[in-house]
């Protein structure tokens, strides 16, 4: 049925609407008159309102029946922003302070009132500046490996996680999205493709020539749709994380399914390995960017490393290993062992599918619709495809070659020499 209440906002509608929420409009402080609102959508799909009083923030999210960067020549489904609700409810028992406090969701304006981020930025900005964020890296890998742990079968009953599952099955729009732009385009011919020609032509070509590829991919895109581990974020790229030095907050959890867990680790390493690879080209002297990319290389690493400590000692924790009342059947001594390696080959097989899942992030970022900053911004165009070129170089390698990335310094150490 139609809806006819849905209003798209624009800035001065986002503060009417927080005026017209006592509730909301008590967070501001004031009267309507005194306060300012600002435009800040700089994704690919939503609108987004920032909206300041005397007393305070907030954050004004809708979503529109088309993609915004697009225009409504590409429909899109409003649902999402349930989805991205349901999602951020799902995981805020687990992730603390990592996420922004949700105020309100409205479900027939398809819009969610949550905390102001500021003076928090976007991590992909503070990367491109050349910043290096302290906590970043491992409050995204602690994140990961807290949504992972708590909606997985390990810790929860599995009537649990099918209901979980129903939830977010419903989430069609945006799986179709991954599905097309991550998992299929950058190996056809796509009129939504973004080659960088005429520079890139021969890869693109090459791409959709490389059966062996493919397979890796078709393979990855059928984990995608059916390993059904945990609660994904399903866009867990550095443009899904708001930062200050001392503060990191994962947002945008629209794409949210339950899915491979190595899924959202292996898009976010990705992002790293782009940066990395576009900061060759980067303004600047050498010696600032061969250190920058030093850095970028051990965050890789920390991330990695963050996330499966962190993912072993939540597992150990809930089974009471530490407390005298362990909740699983592996009691005995010899037992215990049996479960160590058991939980070592689980995290193993998460690595597997993070290495892959960035093999394919990486190609559809160069190849595909939606491009990034990182790369954009190299004015010099032979010098942003040498750099594209090597992220799809380092991308195939590893796609091709999975038994040889079976720890995270092997991977790094593959990315180092592949310049
Ligand atoms: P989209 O789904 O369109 O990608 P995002 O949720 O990523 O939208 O938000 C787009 C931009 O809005 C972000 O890049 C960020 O700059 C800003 N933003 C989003 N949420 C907040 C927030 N809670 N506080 C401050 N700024 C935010
Ligand atoms: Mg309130
Ligand atoms: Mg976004
Ligand atoms: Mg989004």
């Amino acid at each position: 049925t139609p809806n006819h209440d849905y209003r798209i906002l624009d800035a001065q509608g986002a503060a009417d609407y927080l005026a017209a929420h006592p509730a909301l409009a008590a967070h501001l402080g004031g009267t309507p008159g005194e306060w300012t609102c600002r435009d800040v959508a700089d994704g690919n799909l939503n609108s987004v309102f920032l909206i300041d009083g005397p007393q305070g923030g907030l954050c004004v999210k809708q979503s529109l029946p088309y993609v915004r960067v697009f225009g409504e020549g590409w429909p899109m489904d409003i649902n999402r922003a349930r989805f991205e609700h349901a999602y951020a409810s799902r995981v805020a028992p687990h992730v603390g302070t990592l996420a922004p406090r949700i105020h309100h969701f409205d479900e027939t304006q398809f819009i969610t009132v949550m905390e102001k981020l500021e003076p928090h930025i976007i991590l992909r900005n503070a990367m491109l500046a050349g910043r290096r964020l302290p906590r970043a890296v491992a409050d995204v890998a602690e994140y990961a490996a807290r949504t992972a742990f708590h909606t997985s079968d390990l810790a929860v009953p599995f009537e649990r996680k099918f209901a979980d599952a129903g939830v977010f099955s419903g989430n069609l729009a945006l799986q179709r999205i991954t599905v097309d732009l991550v998992f299929t385009d950058p190996y056809v011919e796509s009129g939504r493709n973004r080659v960088l020609s005429p520079h890139l032509d021969a890869w693109a070509a090459s791409l959709r020539e490389d059966s062996a590829l493919k397979a890796a991919v078709a393979r990855h895109r059928l984990a995608y749709l059916s390993k059904a581990q945990s609660v994904l974020h399903g866009d867990l790229h550095t443009g899904s994380v708001m930062v200050t030095p001392d503060d990191t907050r994962i947002i945008d959890g629209e794409f949210a399914l339950l899915g491979p867990t190595g899924f959202d680790t292996g898009t976010f390493i990705a992002h790293y390995v782009m940066a990395w690879f576009a900061r060759s080209a980067h303004e600047g002297s050498s010696q600032e960017n061969a250190s920058f990319r030093a850095a970028l290389a051990d965050d890789i690493v920390e991330f990695w490393n963050v996330f499966a400590t962190r993912f072993i000692h939540l597992w150990q924790e809930w089974d009471g290993e530490n407390d005298g009342t362990p909740r699983t059947h592996f009691t005995s001594g010899t037992d215990r062992q049996a479960l160590d390696a058991f939980r070592r080959s689980y995290v193993d097989e998460i690595l597997a599918d993070t290495v892959a899942f960035m093999g394919v992030e990486i190609i559809r970022r160069i190849i595909g619709f939606a491009q990034l900053a990182d790369f954009t911004t190299i004015a010099d165009e032979p010098a942003r495809a040498r750099a594209m070129a090597g992220a799809l170089s380092f991308a195939r390698t590893v796609l091709l070659n999975p038994g040889r990335f079976r720890d995270v310094a092997t991977l790094v150490g593959a990315l180092l020499e592949h310049e």
